[in-house]
């Protein structure tokens, strides 16, 4: 199931797209008129807070709009509605792995920098923005802004001190995000966080992929184009540190909940590896895709 945030006739909400994402399911329309009793999430965020049931709720009405003679009246082509971000604005700083994949740590500096702990940093609620929406170039205070592709986990199931076996239990599902960067920023004030949390740099979505349609979350190939041209292309299986291992250290003395959002790192290929660097500017169009989740799309503005 590929759930989107989505707005129709002036309000926000839930759909469900398909795999193409080609065509989205007004499941706030069937549910009204199915009446059987069940509250209906206001958001996404509400929805994975509400865990199994909702996804047994939405199979159910799935099945009740194809019983409906009229069932296509309850799907809109996927150009037509306006897409959010799948969480528009999370209810904490959306988690980030730093020095995620080998070849990324040796493309910014050398086998030194290769991390023997993980490395989390944050970004700011307020970075968060939907698929399509332009990135602001913040000429004003940076002049290289980067790229990073990544696939983002959706944790479903509060919890702390998760062990690596139960870890994949607390999973909702699987989103993308571009970890936006201002690399000088990032440099100058030591520590990360204001120079990943600048407004619109935290691209999200364009859906959020139950995990049921996962099977195997650590061999989806990640793959980022700028303006047509692929930057970035590695497989997930690259990971040093893997979906378990991260959730299972960043549980061990902190409280994961539902609706937290991880960036699991990015792969070799962004614009400050490359010599002379290449970074955005104006204009320009970013696209990261990651295998079985879809494709995110940004404009440089
Ligand atoms: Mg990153």
């Amino acid at each position: 199931m590929h759930f989107v945030t989505m707005e129709i006739q002036g309000e926000r909400i839930i759909g469900l797209t398909d795999e193409a994402q080609n065509y989205v399911l007004d499941l706030h329309r069937a549910h009204r008129e199915i009446e059987d009793g069940t509250t209906w999430p206001s958001s996404l965020l509400e929805a994975i807070e509400q865990g199994e049931s909702f996804i047994e709720t939405v199979s159910r009405l799935r099945d009740w709009v194809f019983k409906q003679r009229d069932s296509e009246s309850y799907f809109y082509p996927m150009g037509e509605v306006r897409l959010y971000a799948p969480i528009p604005r999370p209810k904490k700083n959306i988690f980030c792995v730093g020095k995620n994949y080998r070849d990324h740590v040796l493309e910014m500096g050398s086998e030194d920098d290769l991390p023997e702990h993980i490395m989390i940093f944050t970004k700011a609620t307020t970075s968060v923005v939907g698929p399509e929406a332009s990135i602001p170039s913040h000429e004003d205070l940076t002049d290289q802004l980067d790229y990073e592709g990544e696939l983002a986990i959706v944790i479903g199931k509060s919890g702390k001190g998760i062990t690596i076996e139960a870890a994949m239990d607390h999973v909702f599902g699987y989103t993308i995000v571009n970890d936006i960067t201002a690399r000088d920023m990032q440099k100058r004030h030591k520590q990360f966080f204001l120079g990943k949390s600048l407004d619109g740099t935290c691209p999200m979505g364009p859906a959020i992929v139950h995990r049921s349609f996962v099977e195997n979350p650590q061999s989806l190939m990640v793959e980022t184009k700028v303006n047509g041209e692929i930057r970035q292309r590695a497989s997930t299986e690259l990971m040093m540190f893997s979906i378990p291992e991260i959730i299972a250290i960043i549980s061990k003395g902190m409280t994961l909940e539902p609706g937290d959002i991880i960036a699991t790192g990015t792969p070799a290929g962004v614009g400050k590896g490359f010599v002379p660097p290449r970074f955005l500017k104006k204009g320009d169009v970013v696209e990261v895709s990651v295998e079985k989740i879809g494709t995110l799309r940004n404009v440089i503005d």
